[in-house]
């Protein structure tokens, strides 16, 4: 692509994503003119402060999880990393600072939501704020009577982490769960959403293709039509900048990747999408929050003593431009940031 042809592209780009959030069904006045400015401080000049506050954010309800995945940090259960959850007045406390601009929260991260007890009070929360909120779960525990209480919280959408129909073939990588109990909690969840008249949650089937569950695949997306919910198509995540060598990681997750080619179509076309115009911008416009509070610039920080500072015992600016922040910023604008910058382990920091 042409130089001109490449700069129209992102320009285009820009406004797509501008007039998307002009149109979210939750958008304000402050929530735009608020993403207008820290786009426009991350395309113009990539500040390393930011005026302004992110317009996306994940609040970790816990960190703790039922099943053990084997690619998963939780799953892995590493030695020495706190384990808590989330009680609600610390919720209210994140959310109540984030609020005014916050278009999308998603109240996921490392570790099941259903297993705060909070959970659905969390959620109705934050819709009583404005705010779209999406859950990622294995549904393995969501008792029927709870069903109901989750589509009357007003949860936009959820994500349900389920990669085979038959309990073999799903326990290779959900280790612990049971696909049985999750096809009855989906099938309770739209039961209860016929019930109460509801078209939220959005649900949709996520299978993460791997090497031993691919022939699974048209059969999953067959239960989901039948299901009556949607389905998505997902790879492994693999980035483990963060956790030392890519290609030493990948061969020791090989064993479950499908094949290469599709799995870096994949993870390119899933970057093209996330980058804005080649860039990860996630240090100006995105805020994540672990259980205990602790701030991280975006979901491939696993452990929480990377963090950038601590929201329940800190003030948002203290931490927004602190050193950390603003050394990630500095190391995306193609600055020299110093050694101990996260970012700079990442395969995402540039284009
Ligand atoms: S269900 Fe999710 S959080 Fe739990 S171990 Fe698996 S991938 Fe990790
Ligand atoms: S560069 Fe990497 S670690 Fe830093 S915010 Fe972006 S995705 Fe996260």
């Amino acid at each position: 692509m042409g130089i001109f042809a490449d700069l129209k592209e992102k320009g285009l780009n820009q406004l797509r994503l501008l007039s998307h959030l002009a149109r979210h069904e939750n958008a304000t006045p402050l929530k735009l003119a608020n993403a207008l400015l820290v786009t426009l401080q991350f395309k113009l000049f990539r500040s390393t402060r930011v005026f302004g506050y992110p317009y996306q954010a994940t609040i970790e309800p816990t960190n703790l999880c039922n099943l053990s995945c084997p690619l998963c940090p939780t799953g892995m259960k590493p030695a020495g990393e706190p384990k808590g959850v989330m009680k609600f007045d610390e919720f209210r406390t994140i959310v109540d600072r984030l609020a005014p601009y916050l278009y999308d929260l998603e109240l996921h991260d490392w570790g099941e939501p259903l297993l705060n007890p909070d959970i659905v009070r969390m959620i109705a929360y934050a819709r009583a704020k404005n705010i779209k909120t999406r859950l990622s779960s294995n549904l393995c525990l969501l008792a029927e009577e709870k069903a109901r209480e989750l589509v009357l919280s007003g949860l936009n959408c959820l994500f349900v982490s389920a990669d085979g129909v038959t309990q073999d073939v799903y326990e290779v990588y959900r280790k612990g769960g049971s696909i049985e109990k999750c096809i009855a909690a989906i099938r309770a969840l739209e039961n209860a959403k016929k019930e109460l008249n509801s078209k939220t949650p959005e649900i949709v089937f996520n299978f993460i293709t791997f090497r031993h569950n691919v022939h699974q695949k048209k059969d999953a997306m067959r239960l989901a039509r039948e299901l009556g919910i949607g389905f998505r198509d997902n790879r492994p995540m693999i980035n483990f900048g963060l956790l030392g060598p890519f290609e030493e990681a990948f061969a020791a997750h090989a064993g479950f990747i499908e094949d290469l080619p599709s799995w870096l179509e994949h993870r390119n076309r899933v970057q093209a999408e996330r980058r804005n115009n080649g860039f990860c911008d996630w240090p100006w416009v995105n805020m994540e929050v672990a259980w205990d509070g602790t701030v991280k610039p975006c979901c491939y920080v696993y452990s929480i003593r990377h963090g950038f500072g601590n929201l329940l015992r800190q003030d948002f600016k203290e931490i927004w431009n602190g050193e950390k922040y603003r050394n990630a910023r500095l190391l995306i604008g193609k600055g020299k940031a110093s050694d101990d910058c996260l970012c700079l382990f990442c395969r995402e920091h540039a284009g």
